[in-house]
């Protein structure tokens, strides 16, 4: 089995331009590594699909300096964004954060838009290795570790290595193991508030986060930098509860929401009511806790395709670019690379699973009982914890 490539000589495919594939792309290209992205839009839709994400010290924060837009990252990032609420349904705060403007304070977490940052990643890219309108469709082993695929679009590749970044319905996956995805039990619809419209609602948000956990439900507040706050109503209900509601009718959605959230504070159903027409139903799916696969010597998964989970431990696109960094530079130090995936993967798997467990742990807690008092004290332990390694 021949898989001592050379950088020069290895085709390397990296399925899906998210932030995962973007910055695993950005950072092989640093090192001189040529990579081909091939994703399924006919352009970039980072700025359509999802909020404000809160960029981590020790992983999104590190791809990013490696891949040298540190400093683009702190003039683009929110650092009042890391202002947090949390409260009850009545209103009652138990966490009431401000952040400290100054970005040489102590911020471990600031904020951008998943198309800011995307922006960010995609303008130092050379664009003549993304390959838009490109959907894989079957993906095959041909043996030796090369892979052939398939594209919606009839263009078949043939790869020494094949990065699956196509996030939680991964595409790849599938030819690594026969574990799926499951629905987690929560649902959530996302709805957009023009804040400048409503200082009064903009005003009890906050300048980033607010969290309301009661009764096994949330509504969730995000301001995001385009002035919209993003507003997640989320609720455990079986899986086909969508089914039964007319996507195509915002107004009776809202009337179904409003009455799901009948008993709470006028603020926080404000959120649903000031709300504009686009509502946008998401069923939250993970897979389980500890996934793995059988190790291919020229396949293998990064970001959600590799471990997605609820969003609840925040980890999400930051595992992503912490995984397109591990992979990137397991390809700079090994040329051969069977072993490149083992280092990288091994590593993986670890500190996926860790984060997995607390995701899932914080969803539980979120849609359990006395969840507002309960989230207060495990962050309050968090912080604490913290402060005593600093
Ligand atoms: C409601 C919600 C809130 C979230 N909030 C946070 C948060 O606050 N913080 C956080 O860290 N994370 C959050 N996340 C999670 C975060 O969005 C993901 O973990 C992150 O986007 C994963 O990045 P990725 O690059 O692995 O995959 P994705 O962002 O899913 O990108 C996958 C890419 O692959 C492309 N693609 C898919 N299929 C194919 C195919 N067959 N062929 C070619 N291309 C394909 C897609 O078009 C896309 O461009 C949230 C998620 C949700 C649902």
């Amino acid at each position: 089995m021949d898989t001592v490539n050379s950088n020069e000589q290895r085709r390397i495919a990296i399925i899906g331009g998210g932030p995962g594939g973007l910055t695993l792309a950005l950072i092989l290209q640093k090192h001189g590594i040529p990579a081909v992205i091939y994703e399924r839009e006919q352009e970039d839709k980072s700025h359509e699909r999802g909020g404000s994400l809160d960029i981590h010290e020790d992983s999104g924060q590190l791809a990013l300096k490696e891949a040298g837009l540190y400093e683009a990252f702190q003039q683009a990032a929110r650092y009042e964004g890391e202002d947090f609420r949390l409260m009850d349904k009545t209103g009652e705060i138990y966490i009431d954060e401000v952040a400290d403007e100054d970005m040489s304070e102590g911020h471990h977490r600031p904020e951008i838009d998943r198309g800011t940052l995307c922006d960010l990643l995609l303008n130092k890219l050379d664009q003549s290795k993304i390959r838009y309108g490109y959907k894989l469709e079957k993906i095959v082993s041909l043996g030796a570790g090369k892979t052939e695929l398939h594209f919606e679009n009839g263009n078949v590749e043939v790869a020494d290595l094949v990065i699956g970044a196509d996030g939680a319905f991964s595409r790849v996956r599938p030819l690594l193991t026969d574990i799926d995805v499951e629905y987690s039990g929560l649902t959530m619809l996302e709805l957009n508030v023009t804040a400048d419209d409503h200082p009064d609602l903009a005003a009890f948000n906050s300048r980033g986060k607010m969290f309301a956990l009661d009764d096994h439900k949330g509504i969730l507040g995000q301001l995001n930098g385009d002035g919209r706050i993003k507003v997640y109503a989320s609720f455990k209900v079986e899986q086909d509860w969508l089914d039964t509601i007319r996507n195509d009718k915002p107004q009776e959605m809202k009337a179904k929401l409003l009455e799901l959230f009948h008993d709470w504070n006028e603020s926080l159903q404000n959120y649903i009511r000031y709300a504009e027409d686009v509502i946008l139903p998401r069923r939250i799916y993970m897979l389980p806790v500890g996934f793995r696969w059988e190790r291919n010597s020229g396949v293998t998964l990064i970001g959600d395709a590799a471990h997605v989970m609820s969003p609840f431990a925040g980890e999400g696109v930051n595992l992503a670019m912490l995984d397109a960094l591990e992979l990137a530079l397991a390809l700079v130090r090994n040329k051969n690379t069977a072993e490149a995936i083992e280092e990288y993967e091994e590593k993986m798997f670890k500190y996926s699973s860790e984060k997995a467990d607390e995701s899932n742990q914080n969803l539980i807690l979120c849609f359990s009982d006395h969840a507002a008092p309960n989230l207060a004290n495990l962050m309050q332990s968090y912080h604490n914890k913290y402060e005593q390694q600093t």
